[in-house]
């Protein structure tokens, strides 16, 4: 059985967090002279909500879950690096990631000088379940998987994850950062059933927000205190949890930008596979293809010199030749298209 206590670390355990003016009287209304604020309205002159209760509400609504289970960080990367300061105590817990993956998790580790273990993806970017059963210690701390998976596209079935949630001590986290681009169902399903289940979710990509740095942590209420005990007071401004509101009020834009943008890939992938500089397009369920070419270097140069930016992804681990290219806009994938179509 999972529990959570025996993870999280002595000192996290026996911290008293920062206790905050907001946090020592929560009503809205009274004349607040308790945290040496500017009196004259300007809109912005207060501090923000520390538990950003209004957006969460919202966010409930439209994930279906209670407020207790969100947590919300400056941006995704803000809960990858408090999941690490909350569970792995430097050099001697670990992390277990599965590369090719999002290169945030290892450098968050090492930043906080925790290990890395690694069991890398199959040669069809299959997960390997049993492998990483074996790969993640007593140790292990946090298994940090990508779904869909930034660079290779491909999402999770949930039927592997169970597979890792049932035999391991760690917290799983998965990364949904492009769940909203696939047309599978992702692992919020599985919070009911799995206490040790974090899934993040971003407002970065498919709600075309990530200048505004708002992430979303979905798991049990336990896991979401903890992550509430280390944040940093204020760490969502205010700004951003109006905008985010704003945002989902319309939240028709989102749809429509989805829409657009996963018509334009499957466009995008067709037109690709009959190039003849193209070996191979992976299959995708994010906004980006990864395309393996004959050769990456030369077709990355070619391209930015007519300013049109792609990422070469050709130094990760089972990735050779191959670019990564986010869905533009009709008119973006054309003239990449075009471009692509007079090499040799
Ligand atoms: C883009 C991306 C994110 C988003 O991070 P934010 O900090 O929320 O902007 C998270 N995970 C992956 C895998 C990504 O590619």
């Amino acid at each position: 059985m999972f529990d959570l206590q025996k993870i999280i670390r002595e000192n996290v355990k026996k911290l008293t967090p920062y206790s905050s003016a907001r946090d020592e009287y929560q009503g809205t209304e009274g004349i607040f002279l308790d945290a040496n604020e500017n009196p004259f309205d300007t809109g912005l002159n207060r501090y923000p909500d520390p538990y950003q209760s209004a957006l969460k509400e919202k966010i409930s609504g439209i994930k279906n879950l209670p407020a207790a289970k969100i947590f919300l960080g400056n941006g995704s990367d803000e809960i990858i690096d408090l999941l690490i300061r909350a569970f792995c105590e430097p050099l001697l817990d670990s992390i277990l990631i599965v590369p090719p993956t999002y290169g945030m998790y290892s450098v968050a580790a090492s930043i906080n000088n925790v290990p890395v273990k690694q069991c890398l993806l199959d040669e069809n970017f299959g997960l390997q379940a049993q492998k990483m059963l074996k790969t993640a210690k007593e140790n292990t701390k946090l298994i940090f998987l990508c779904s869909p998976n930034n660079p290779t596209g491909g999402q999770v079935e949930n039927s592997q994850l169970e597979i890792l949630l049932q035999g391991t001590q760690a917290i799983v986290v998965v990364d949904e950062a492009y769940i909203d681009f696939s047309e599978k169902p992702g692992a919020l399903a599985l919070l009911e059933k799995y206490p040790n289940l974090l899934v993040m979710q971003t407002f970065s990509k498919a709600w075309g927000l990530a200048a505004l740095r708002v992430g979303m942590g979905f798991a049990a209420p336990e896991i979401v205190a903890v992550l509430n005990k280390i944040k940093p007071p204020y760490n969502v401004n205010t700004m951003s949890q109006r905008v985010v509101m704003q945002a989902i009020e319309k939240q028709e834009q989102y749809s429509a930008w989805v829409k657009a943008i996963t018509e334009q890939r499957k466009v995008v992938e067709q037109v690709l596979t009959t190039l003849p500089i193209v070996e191979k397009v992976y299959p995708s369920d994010a906004n980006f293809l990864l395309v393996k070419v004959k050769d990456a270097k030369e077709v990355y140069q070619k391209l930015a010199q007519d300013k049109i930016v792609v990422r070469d992804r050709s130094n990760v681990p089972l990735c050779k030749n191959c670019l990564r290219i986010s869905i533009g806009t009709m008119e973006q994938n054309l003239k990449l298209l075009e471009k692509l179509k007079n090499m040799k």
